[in-house]
């Protein structure tokens, strides 16, 4: 049964709902070891390379109220987080973005929170478009409008991420009591009218059903500039009115991840390093997943901490772990200080 599933999805043929929610309630090992393998050799056959993504968090200053139940990331919500209120200077900013360029990082993510109609996203793309050859995504989540979706167009921004999390309009209400589901739905909508690349993904691990999961993969197909699904999978943030949930199991991270990949063969699957915790990159990639983000650098000028859980993954652990797994991290060729064997150059 789920061997026809799994050989229709090899030969690239499109998944049914019942049929992806059939990969979900896999138990057995030998199921659930196929659909890793699956996933892997559908991504291996498009491309061995995994992209990096590095991360820029432009303010945790957050307009929204009450605050995200999960969000350890705006200040005052976590002893663990930043926990102090930030706003990164124009500077500050591209020194940030050298530093990462300069270490050989295709591609840098810049975040932050809310309450700015885009504006601080618009200032980022700017700085890096300016200062560096660097491959942009910006996530402000559903802070823009259609003028700053229409700058961040004109600086050639390469992705915009805005996450839905859950399309469980109940769950989503409950965590993000500060926020609508139909804005960051009206977001995606114009991002993808403009023309631009799509990044949304799933916080998963939050309550949310199989048939949720399912749901949300099929509505994102309808996105048509859809490029990149985050999968990222819940820790609690101490302090948090979330922080006695449990964290996101590491098998439904990779299961979530190797259907996700089984569905969209040909895009991106993105999975942040402290989503799933920097020591577990490696089952990420076992899982499919071709794109490993808030990847830092050691000679990163900022304070930073993970959106997810504090921890960030290490440009030298992240390039050891994918060339352990037979595979290329992708990095800049002019600029990368490490020229070693395995190390895919562009
Ligand atoms: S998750 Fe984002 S939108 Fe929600 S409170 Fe945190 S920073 Fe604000």
């Amino acid at each position: 049964m789920i061997n026809k599933i799994i050989n229709r999805a090899l030969k690239e043929e499109e998944l049914k709902k019942d049929e992806v929610l059939d990969l979900f309630k896999s138990r057995s090992y030998e199921d659930v070891a196929r659909i890793f393998e699956a996933a892997s050799e559908l991504r291996n056959s498009k491309s061995r390379m995994i992209k990096l993504t590095s991360t820029v968090h432009l303010t945790n200053v957050c307009k929204i109220t009450p605050k995200c139940k999960y969000c350890g990331f705006a200040a005052k919500t976590s002893s663990e987080g930043y926990f102090h209120s930030f706003s990164k200077t124009e500077d500050e900013i591209s020194l940030a973005v050298q530093s990462i360029e300069k270490a050989g990082i295709p591609r840098v993510s810049c975040s932050g929170a809310h309450g700015y109609k885009g504006q601080h996203a618009v200032q980022a793309a700017r700085i890096v478009k300016k200062n560096t050859n660097l491959e942009l995504l910006v996530n402000v989540g559903s802070d823009l409008n259609q003028e700053s979706i229409g700058a961040l167009a004109e600086y050639q921004t390469d992705t915009v991420c805005c996450n839905l999390e859950t399309i469980n309009r109940e769950l989503f209400n409950q965590l993000k009591p500060g926020e609508r589901l139909k804005d960051r739905l009206e977001v995606c909508k114009m991002i993808s009218n403009a023309g631009m690349e799509l990044s949304s993904g799933l916080l998963i691990g939050i309550g949310e059903s199989y048939q949720d999961r399912v749901n949300h993969l099929f509505f994102l197909k309808e996105f048509p500039t859809l490029g990149e699904v985050p999968i990222m999978g819940f820790n609690p943030y101490l302090d948090t009115p979330m922080e006695n949930h449990p964290p996101c199991s590491l098998i439904e991270q990779m299961k979530t991840i190797a259907i996700t990949r089984l569905i969209f063969n040909d895009l991106r699957i993105t999975v942040p390093a402290p989503t799933i915790g920097p020591e577990n990159v490696k089952f990420s990639l076992m899982a499919g997943a071709d794109n490993v983000a808030t990847v830092i650098p050691d000679q990163y000028p900022l304070d930073v901490k993970g959106v997810g859980s504090p921890q960030c993954g290490n440009l030298k652990e992240v390039i050891n772990t994918i060339k352990e797994l037979g595979l290329n991290p992708q990095l800049k060729e002019t600029l990368c200080p490490v020229k070693e064997k395995g190390i895919t150059k562009i």
